[in-house]
């Protein structure tokens, strides 16, 4: 029952979480969009904005451009809708996306001076998106609604950042009608899910930290029984040490491993991973990933420790976990824009550089490892060949009703592939299934 229960206010939360982004979203961008009019009359020509520069990708192909005091996006619909999160439409529905968020820096708004530069055309913005990945993404999630992010861990710098439902930009009069299924939000950054199996990385981590042996045995016999109630698991897995029980994804296991750690030391983990945290990407701020483990019952707490109960992830956030774990524990700022520049080509401003440590170093390797045997002895590396990927599956289950979602995170350890990864597929049903054919299909683009 109380599964159900949690399960339950998950759903209620997540739906809750994506309405608020939305229309908190039109208010902050409309307001900002107001105070423009009267002050400044040459940015706008009858509603569009034309006194902005080029928006591009990492090789320069175009996303959004002024011509003939026009704004233009890519000629392809493909690549806008696969685009649209990440460049941001003219109305600003889009409240993350780069149109909205770096107005001044398109536009060449000097924020001190409150006066526009000498040359007309604004400035130009360099992203560190791979359009090609982009578009093989939102080709992958097909008709589901879900999200991609890649990541390079070596960098920092996001690849791939793909939100479905999605929309083209030239007609949003046509999205407003799918508002309400979240069209306008970028669930990378902006959604909240329940994370299901996934966060059975940071129990992992925690009993690494904490644990002075790695192999002590937890029984699981279809579940196991947590302060007189009963968590149960998919698999009769007998005997488990914590590497075989994140291999087979057993719940009896994990929600042990969390008792036997207690919420204090677990939350300690997760807190030092970002978990309740403003989360960052440049100048957007984005959705946190939430975990309440204080003064709850042992039995709350089993759930929580294998991704249940009211555990909350922002895939952005854990896309920087992944990385971390990627990169020796070490955490290279995210970036999304790569440089503001002049038409002339002047660099003005560029993001990112900042390292942290989130992991020791020797714990993540040892979480890296596990992670790995998780891809080899169960998965194992079809449709992943020669990128030695290190991953974790989840299936979030949504109501009785409904089938679940599918999780697949973790990264690649191949260097010349250095990939972190987040894929999630709304009611993509139960296993890894779609949610890992759709990371092979990008991790190989
Ligand atoms: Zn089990």
């Amino acid at each position: 029952m109380t599964s159900f229960r949690s399960l339950f206010v998950t759903l209620l939360s997540t739906i809750f979480t994506l309405t608020i982004l939305f229309h908190y979203g039109k208010l902050a961008i409309h307001s900002e969009r107001y105070a423009s009019y009267p002050t400044n009359p040459h940015l706008f020509n009858q509603g569009d904005l034309y006194r902005a520069g080029k928006i591009l990708d990492r090789d320069g192909n175009i996303l959004a451009q002024t011509i003939n005091g026009k704004r233009e996006f890519n000629s392809s619909e493909t690549i806008r809708r696969a685009t649209v999160h990440t460049v941001g439409d003219l109305e600003g529905n889009v409240a993350t996306g780069v149109h909205s968020v770096y107005f001044n820096e398109l536009t060449g708004y000097n924020f001190v001076d409150g006066v526009y530069d000498s040359d007309n055309s604004g400035n130009d913005i360099t992203l560190t998106i791979d359009t090609d990945m982009c578009t093989t993404a939102y080709k992958a999630l097909g008709g589901y609604k879900g999200t991609v992010g890649v990541m390079n861990w070596k960098t920092g710098e996001i690849l791939c950042m793909v939100s479905t439902p999605t929309f083209d930009p030239y007609y949003t009069d046509q999205a407003d009608k799918d508002a309400e299924n979240g069209v306008y939000v970028n669930r990378l950054l902006s959604g909240q899910y329940a994370p299901g199996s996934t966060f059975k990385v940071v129990t992992a981590l925690s009993g690494i930290e904490n644990f002075s042996n790695l192999d002590d045995k937890y029984t699981c016999k279809n579940g196991v029984t947590i302060g007189g109630e009963w968590v149960s698991c998919m698999g009769n897995h007998g005997s488990e040490t914590m590497q075989s029980g994140l291999t087979h994804s057993c719940n009896s296991t994990f929600a042990q491993i969390g008792v036997k750690l207690g919420g204090n030391t677990l939350l300690r983990t997760a807190e030092g991973l970002g978990f309740n945290k403003k989360v960052n990407l440049g100048k957007i701020t984005c959705a946190k990933s939430i975990v309440n483990l204080t003064n709850i019952k042992d039995i709350d707490l089993g759930w929580a420790s294998m991704g249940q109960h009211d555990d909350l992830i922002n895939p952005f956030h854990y896309l920087t976990v992944m990385s971390a774990i990627a990169n020796d524990g070490v955490l290279k700022e995210p970036v999304l824009v790569k440089k503001v520049s002049t038409p002339k080509g002047t660099t003005l401003k560029k993001e990112g550089g900042s390292d942290k440590r989130l992991i020791a170093k020797e714990d993540a390797k040892t979480l890296s490892d596990m992670m790995r045997k998780v891809v080899t002895d169960y998965y194992s590396d079809s449709g992943f060949s020669g990128l030695e990927t290190c991953g974790k599956t989840g299936t979030a289950e949504v109501g009785e009703d409904k089938r679940p979602h599918s999780w697949f995170v973790g990264f690649c350890r191949n260097e010349s592939k250095p990939y972190a990864f987040v894929v999630i597929v709304e009611n993509g049903g139960m296993g890894a299934g779609i949610a890992k054919t759709i990371a092979s299909r990008v991790l190989n683009s």
